[in-house]
């Protein structure tokens, strides 16, 4: 249930409605606009059966919400949410671009790709330390001393971090050394570790589900939220589809339909949808141009010998001409102002 304020409603109109709503046990979200303030209510509404908040003086209107996810919902936040990472912006027309390789192999090649993508206009650095693989046979990642080469170069270079987090039992630790905590599209859906990562100050980074379906996926984010963290960023890297000719199906359709139903920011990983590093590029902007509010590129200086992902890999050469063009093309779409 959504209740639309009156554009006068004053601070103390505001707290009768939400102090009314919370006495009886439910949750709400109040979104103050510019205009106008919308409070959001969470929990089994015929609680407020004997309550006629419509006739209040100062309600607008009353509007029932069906979705099922409502913290996440557009109707409960109308205006983008800006998420801020140590100064920088993702969200609102802010690009978050994270950039780096798919595993942090030691320090000599984060620093080297660090320093490149940082001089191209890349505002993040990724790097896993906690690798799902496939195969438990392939390399699983340096654990905690990725983590902490990952913190060191990123301070070195001024910029943020964003890592994989695959298990609850090392959510703090993980948390102790990342800006961002990224759940990885195997995990979309591991409710407990949504919970774990819900309950922290860390913005969480949430890719789809390779088979998730769009409301699946804001589920998963509402579970994050519910827990009291509203910092979430969905990620788009590619979906299962019948087609074998490259890793992933890269849903750009989901960047509009996103922007419709959440508030919440929604960037794009081409690499993990491409597998193949010829093809990132191009989705890299086409997102541009779709409006997305930012990008994950894996990018090595050496990709030949990566521990993973090396196919899909840019080498800095090419991420710094893919930032030039981004830089064309965001501007044309009226987004980027951080970066250009
Ligand atoms: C990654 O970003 O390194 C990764 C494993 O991504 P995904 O979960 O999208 O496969
Ligand atoms: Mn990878």
């Amino acid at each position: 249930m959504i209740i639309v304020l009156k554009p006068t409603a004053n601070r103390e109109e505001i707290d009768h409605i939400v102090n009314m709503i919370e006495k009886v046990g439910l949750k709400t979200n109040v979104s103050t606009g510019e205009m106008q303030t919308i409070i959001g209510v969470i929990g089994d509404k015929t609680k407020l059966a004997n309550y006629p908040i419509a006739s209040l003086a100062s309600v607008e209107k009353v509007l029932q919400v069906s979705k099922p996810y409502k913290l996440a919902s557009r109707d409960f936040h109308p205006s983008d949410t800006i998420i801020e990472v140590n100064g920088v912006k993702i969200g609102g027309g802010n690009l978050g671009i994270m950039a780096g390789p798919c595993s942090i192999e030691n320090e000599k090649q984060m620093s080297e790709i660090a320093e490149k993508v940082k001089s191209s206009g890349a505002n993040f650095l990724r790097g896993g330390a906690y690798k799902p693989r496939t195969s438990p046979y392939s390399f699983q990642g340096l654990e905690e001393d990725g983590l902490k080469i990952l913190k060191k170069v990123g301070k070195k270079f001024d910029m943020s971090t964003v890592s994989e987090v695959m298990d609850t039992s090392v959510v703090l630790l993980i948390s102790k050394y990342v800006d961002i905590l990224q759940i990885g599209t195997r995990n979309a859906q591991n409710f407990a570790l949504l919970k774990a990562v819900g309950k922290t100050d860390k913005p969480v980074l949430l890719k789809r589900g390779m088979s998730m379906t769009i409301e699946e996926w804001l589920m998963s984010a509402e579970y994050i939220m519910s827990e009291g963290n509203q910092n979430v960023i969905l990620c788009e890297r590619g979906i299962r589809t019948f087609e074998t000719a490259y890793r992933n199906t890269l849903d750009l359709m989901a960047i509009p339909v996103l922007k419709e139903k959440t508030h919440l920011p929604v960037i794009v990983d081409p690499s993990h949808a491409a597998g193949l590093w010829q093809y990132v590029t191009p989705m890299a902007l086409a997102s541009i141009a779709a409006k997305t509010d930012g990008l994950m590129i894996e990018v090595h200086n050496n990709p030949e010998i990566a521990v993973s992902d090396g196919a899909q890999s840019l080498k800095p050469d090419k991420f710094a001409i893919l930032m030039d063009e981004i830089k064309k093309i965001a501007p044309v779409v009226g987004i980027g102002h951080n970066i250009v």
